[in-house]
C-alpha cells in the first residue's frame, strides 16, 4: 500500500499534504491524458483503457465530495493497476482487496497524512449525502525498549543491556473512525 500511495505522491502535487479537490482530480487526468466524462451511469465510477485514450466516466448526481473521493478512487486504480483494463465503482464500500486500495487513495485524498509512511489502512467507507464516514486503521510509531526488544524484562547484568541508543522503533495499528462532511475545496 505504502508502494502505491508513494506512486500517487510522485504524480500528483500535494497528495498526502493537503485536502485535494475535484479540480486537484481533473488536472491530474489532463497530465495522464485521461478524458473525463460526466453521465448517467450503472457505476459511480468506471475507469477504462479500451479505445484510444483512457477514460474515466462519473456518475451524474454524485455530491462534491464523494466525486471527488470516486475521482482519487480511479486515479488509485490508474497508478495502481496498470496493466488492467477496466474498473468500476458501484459503491464506496466495495471490499475486495484492490478496490480497498483505490479507496485508500480516495481517502488520503481527503484526509492529508503528512507524516510520511506507512499511511492509514482503509478498512471500510460509507458514503450518504454530503458525508463520508471512514474506517481507517492509524498506525502510531512507538519506541521498544532495547530489554523488551529482546524479550527479556527486568535486570540484566551490564555486558547484556543494549545501549539506549539501540531502542527500535515499532508501529502499532488501532482502528478509528473518521468522519469527513465537506473537504477544505468546498469550504469557500
Ligand atoms: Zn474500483
Amino acid at each position: 500500500m505504502d508502494t502505491l500511495v508513494n506512486t500517487v505522491r510522485r504524480a500528483v502535487p500535494g497528495f498526502t499534504e493537503r485536502a485535494l479537490t475535484y479540480e486537484d482530480f481533473l488536472a491530474c487526468c489532463r497530465i495522464q491524458g485521461i478524458i473525463v466524462e460526466t453521465r448517467q451511469d450503472l457505476f459511480d465510477e468506471y475507469l477504462s483503457r479500451r479505445g484510444r485514450r483512457s477514460r474515466i466516466t462519473l456518475n451524474t448526481g454524485l455530491t462534491p465530495l464523494y466525486k471527488t473521493f470516486v475521482g482519487f478512487h480511479a486515479l488509485g486504480h490508474w497508478f495502481g493497476h496498470p496493466g488492467d483494463q477496466e474498473f468500476y465503482l458501484g459503491s464506496p464500500g466495495w471490499l475486495r482487496h484492490t478496490d480497498l486500495e483505490a479507496s485508500t487513495v480516495g481517502f488520503l485524498a481527503l484526509s492529508p497524512w503528512p507524516d510520511g509512511p506507512p499511511y492509514p489502512r482503509l478498512e471500510k467507507a460509507y458514503a450518504e449525502g454530503d458525508e463520508m464516514q471512514f474506517w481507517v486503521q492509524y498506525p502510531r510509531k512507538v519506541l521498544i525498549p532495547p530489554g523488551e526488544a529482546l524479550g527479556v524484562t527486568g535486570w540484566r547484568p551490564a555486558h547484556l543491556r543494549r545501549p539506549a541508543s539501540e531502542e527500535r522503533e515499532t508501529v502499532i495499528w488501532w482502528t478509528k473512525k473518521t468522519v469527513i462532511v465537506r473537504h477544505l475545496g468546498q469550504l469557500a
